[in-house]
């Protein structure tokens, strides 16, 4: 394991923060600690523990300033890193009003009138969350919030390319013992990840398609549950009866916000044909209004490609769709600027599906366009994917979307909206085909994947019973 990692800032491109993993016994040593201390925090009745969430936001609070710092730092861009923190900060007061009510035993009576069942659940001990680098504040702490509230230790191996967020965040927990005692962060790359799930109850990663499946072989080899939340290429569908001043709105936000840099990006659109011209030019007008957040912070509402690998996809890519006949008609490259990647908002079109900027994640503000004859053959081509995600689709009438989404094969479906599952958590949803695995990380199920549940069946009457054997 190498002892240190050298981390590019993505608007300088220069190296300029390290970060050590820690060596394998320190890490062994660290989740025997969690482990231990998790025992007190699960007797905790669940007010205490909301208690100690609630004290660790006031200190998150005051670490506000330097938090934004770093993960500006870490991304390039400002008010996503400030939506980001707003949205976790919201999160953790979402959790603590839904847990009460989702930790509570029942008790019911059961088909046999003298057995009575009492229902509980107990958490994982320890859970390990591997996260990526394209929301790295949020994606951390997602599933660590529900975790923590229901009684379990969590240990968090976030993304090399983005972990500048980690020291203003441990200042906070550090504020906070009883927290610090059962959750921490420790820094590392890949190795560390892998090393990671050696040591943890449950696995909750974020990532690749490629990573994922290495680590469910890893968990599977233990028998640890892994939820996995993977990469998309979330379609729309804009049917004749659109709105196309809606539809054009919508979609650029959900193709081009965080330039891109999201899992539920709309990543490819599938047009009516006989409103295709005026949806392109629509979009293109829109998309060229968008600016680069350069040579400042505040230039404009794009930050730059936070990875570098993620540049080298993009732009191979676009030259793949290029060679194969696509035409682009605004944005179309990757530039440098000042050491740092970027990208404008692209619009393409004469696109199809043998070209790899409509079958493969791009992870960039790219919107290529394909017109549609027949409802079913734009549900043909919105299917044709390994991913299911997220999708969009858009209609005069609820009804006909709802109809059309209902064939679609992903999780989570914006109706005449795009990408609304980055603003709204409520709703449960599973990833379709290799863009996930295990139960919904939105709406009440996802803290009840934290607990392990069991059934007490209780014998109430003093009789034999009728099925035992006869005296
Ligand atoms: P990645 O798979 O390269 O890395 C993700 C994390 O896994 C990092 O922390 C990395 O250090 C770690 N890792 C790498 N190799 C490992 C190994 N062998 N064992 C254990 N951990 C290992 O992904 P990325 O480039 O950081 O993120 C981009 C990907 O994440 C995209 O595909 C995107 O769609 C996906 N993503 C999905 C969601 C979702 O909710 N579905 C959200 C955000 C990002």
């Amino acid at each position: 394991m190498p002892n240190s990692i050298d981390v590019r800032n993505p608007r300088t491109g220069k190296f300029d923060y390290v970060i050590i993993p820690p060596p394998p016994k320190l890490l062994a040593q660290l989740c025997n600690r969690l482990r231990r201390a998790q025992v007190r925090w699960q007797q905790l009745s669940i007010d205490e523990r909301i208690e100690v969430l609630q004290e660790w936001k006031q200190a998150i609070l005051a670490e506000r300033d330097r938090l934004t710092e770093a993960l500006v730092n870490d991304t390039g861009r400002l008010s996503i890193s400030e939506m980001e923190i707003d949205s976790f900060i919201s999160s953790i007061d979402r959790w603590c009003r839904l847990a009460p009510d989702l930790l509570q035993d029942s008790a019911k009576n059961t088909s046999i009138p003298f057995i009575a069942l009492q229902q509980t659940a107990v958490p994982y001990p320890l859970v390990g969350i591997i996260s990526p680098w394209n929301f790295p504040l949020l994606l951390s702490t997602i599933d660590a919030i529900p975790a923590l509230l229901a009684g379990c230790a969590v240990i968090v191996k976030p993304s090399e390319i983005a972990p500048r967020f980690v020291a203003p965040l441990m200042t906070a927990l550090n504020a906070v013992p009883k927290l610090r005692d059962v959750f921490t962060f420790i820094e590392g790359a890949g190795e560390t990840g892998a090393a990671l799930i050696e040591y943890v109850d449950l696995v909750c990663f974020t990532g690749s398609v490629a990573t994922g499946r290495k680590v469910a072989e890893i968990a599977a080899k233990r028998f640890v549950p892994v939820f996995l939340e993977l990469g998309g290429k979330d379609p729309a569908i804009v049917l004749q009866s659109a709105d196309l001043d809606l539809a054009t709105s919508a979609i650029l936000w959900g193709a081009v916000v965080n330039s891109g840099q999201s899992c539920l990006s709309i990543e490819r659109i599938y047009v009516a044909e006989s409103i295709f011209n005026k949806f392109v030019s629509l979009l293109v007008n829109k998309a060229q209004q968008i600016k680069l957040a350069h040579p400042t912070l505040e230039s404009g509402e794009l930050g730059p490609i936070i990875a570098e690998k993620q540049a080298a996809i993009i732009s191979d890519q676009l030259l793949d769709a290029v060679d194969k006949g696509a035409m682009i008609h605004c944005g179309g490259k990757v530039e440098e600027l000042g050491g740092g990647w970027w990208c404008r908002p692209t619009v393409l079109t004469k696109v199809n599906h043998t070209m790899k900027i409509m079958t493969e994640e791009t992870f960039g503000p790219i919107m290529p366009i394909m017109p549609f004859s027949q409802i079913e053959e734009a549900i043909n081509l919105a299917n044709d994917s390994i991913y299911g995600l997220s999708a969009s689709v858009f209609a005069e009438s609820p009804e006909l979307a709802l109809e059309v989404a209902q064939q679609i094969e992903a999780g989570g479906i914006s109706i005449n909206d795009a990408a609304l599952t980055a603003i709204m958590h409520e709703g449960e949803k599973n990833s379709f085909k290799f863009s996930g695995l295990g139960g919904s990380r939105m709406g009440p199920a996802a803290l009840k994947r934290f607990m392990r549940k069991k059934a007490f069946l209780i014998k109430t009457n003093s009789a034999n019973n009728p099925w035992w054997f006869d005296e």
